[in-house]
């Protein structure tokens, strides 16, 4: 089974599934196993369940990590819904501070709106937002929902914004500065910041 919990550069991961709904050409999963001091992030059959999560996280000792979560792993963590919500209500009835790292497709893979459940749970929402149209994000990203995907990201952003998550979105520095800027103006019009990430191969 793969690594539940894992640590990358002294902060806390939650791995909790390897589906995604993307093919993203930048992914980190076309370049290996693992990252940081995890040994595999590839689950064998199926993704974890809330109580296997949760053993995961009672076995860990988080004292020298603080008390501080991302969920963040080989997969889209909105694409195990059920067991995110649940072990984000775990944590935050324990005093965590939390952090998704997410694609920003959840109510397409969900069929129906998640941003209040998940703004209400979970801190601080990084949206992967990775190109400045429809066309270019389908293009590098391969959405499995096609068209309607990109006005998803950019909805599901708002509405985390509104529903009062600190929200952020991201680009990985593969694409031209120009289309950079784009995606910095678009942010800009959403009121969200906007993160240039290195990409590492
Ligand atoms: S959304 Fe994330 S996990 Fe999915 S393919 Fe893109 S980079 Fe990989």
């Amino acid at each position: 089974m793969a690594d539940i919990v894992y640590t990358y550069e002294n902060k806390v991961y939650l791995n909790i599934t390897n589906a995604c709904p993307c093919r993203c050409k930048f992914c980190i999963r076309n370049n290996g196993d693992s990252v940081g001091e995890a040994k595999t992030l590839w689950f064998d059959k199926h993704s974890p369940s809330f109580e296997e999560i949760k053993e995961a996280l009672d076995a860990f000792d988080f004292s020298i990590y603080g008390k501080s979560v991302i969920f963040c792993g080989y997969g889209e963590p909105t694409c195990n819904y059920d067991a995110l919500i649940k072990t984000a209500r775990y944590l935050k009835d324990r005093g965590f501070t939390l952090r998704l790292n997410t694609n920003g497709l959840s109510d397409l893979i969900n069929k129906r709106a998640t941003a209040q459940e998940i703004s209400s749970l979970i801190d601080t929402v990084s949206v992967s937002l990775n190109a400045p149209t429809a066309e270019k994000y389908n293009e590098l990203c391969s959405p499995a929902f096609g068209e309607e995907s990109f006005a998803a990201i950019l909805k599901f952003a708002s509405e985390c914004k509104s529903f009062g998550a600190n929200v952020k979105m991201t680009v990985v520095d593969v694409i031209s500065e120009e289309d950079i800027e784009a995606c910095r103006e678009l942010a800009d019009s959403l009121s969200i910041p906007l993160r240039v990430r290195t990409y590492s191969a």
